[in-house]
């Protein structure tokens, strides 16, 4: 039976170690590392996940600042308001919670924010420091997933990888990661999306298998070998009379059947998912003590 990747405990770990260098910082008298997210328009999600950021910077010892900036917010006044942050020396690292208004473009606002400042770690120089192996700020989920296999010791290096979904946030940037002469990395990576034909023969052959497609228990024992590592990065909703919510969270795996093969797998929720808050402390944390641009 599989070990379970307990991402709530790693990411609970992480924030009590950065809270611990918060206050010796602190005692020193030397600057609280401070955080600030901008939030446009008022949608339910991006104000609870902008919430959960803001509440576990309070309780960790950092200093944070909401910006809410009402929907009709035009790109030229958020672009002026990333042009105040940007040259805000107070401020260490803040993101720009996504998705924005349709009529503000993305890409656009992601280039604004100062790649010093860039804990989200979206803008194309973070993404290609990546690449080349360069000291940079990591997506929060790639970055998540890399202190899972880190902290509970499972070899990489020489294994044969196997990423399911390719997205700019979590599978192509994983497929980088996983790559790179690193560790945790030194992996043989495949990079699979839904043009890939005969998917089943690469998954038999993954020693680990990354998957974030987004389509509920898509990945079953079948497609698995003994003994392989499951990270599962899918969370889908859907609903359920079972549960008082009246909803229930799903991953991209089968996961009782999968786990009976598997050496390691990470559960949804509690897997993936509380890493991502822990992976953004540690950005900003980074861009407070200059360690990625000095
Ligand atoms: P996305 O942007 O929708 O990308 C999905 C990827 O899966 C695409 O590359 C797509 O291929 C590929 N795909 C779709 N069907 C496939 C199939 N049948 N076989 C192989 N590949 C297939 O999704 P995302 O943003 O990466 O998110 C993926 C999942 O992770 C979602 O459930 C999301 O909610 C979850 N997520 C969780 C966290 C967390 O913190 N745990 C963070 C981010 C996302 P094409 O490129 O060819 O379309």
């Amino acid at each position: 039976m599989a070990t379970i990747i307990d991402g709530k405990l790693i990411s609970e770990q992480i924030q009590n170690e950065i809270a611990i260098e918060v206050q010796s910082i602190a005692e020193q008298g030397g600057k609280i590392p401070h955080l600030a997210a901008i939030l446009v328009g008022s949608d339910g999600a991006s104000e609870t996940y902008v919430g959960a950021k803001v509440k576990a910077c309070e309780k960790i010892g950092f200093e944070s600042t909401l910006i809410r900036l009402p929907e009709s917010t035009t790109e030229e006044d958020l672009i002026r308001k990333i042009g105040e942050l940007n040259n805000d020396p107070g401020i260490d690292g803040y993101i720009v919670q996504l998705p924005l208004p349709k009529h503000i473009n993305e890409q656009k606002i992601i280039e604004a924010v100062d790649p010093k400042k860039d804990v989200d770690g979206f803008h194309p120089q973070s993404v290609g420091r990546m690449a080349l192996n360069l000291p940079t700020y990591l997506p929060a989920t790639p970055y998540g997933i890399i202190q899972l296999l880190e902290r509970y010791n499972i070899e990489t290096s020489g294994k044969h990888c196997v990423v399911i979904g390719r997205s700019n946030i979590v599978g192509s940037p994983m497929s980088i990661l996983m790559a790179r002469n690193a560790a945790p990395g030194n992996c043989t990576v495949t990079l699979t999306h839904s043009r890939t034909k005969n998917l089943k023969e690469f998954t038999l052959k993954a020693d680990i298998l990354i998957v974030a497609l987004g389509k509920a228990e898509f990945l079953t024992a079948d497609m698995v070998k003994d003994g392989v590592v499951v990270i599962d990065v899918g969370i889908t909703r859907l609903p359920s009379d079972k549960t008082k919510s009246g909803y229930k969270l799903f991953g991209d795996v089968k996961y009782d059947e999968v786990a009976a093969k598997a050496s390691f797998i990470t559960p949804v929720p509690g897997g993936v998912g509380p890493m991502t808050i822990a992976s953004l402390l540690m950005n900003t944390l980074k861009a407070s003590k200059k360690e990625v641009y000095r």
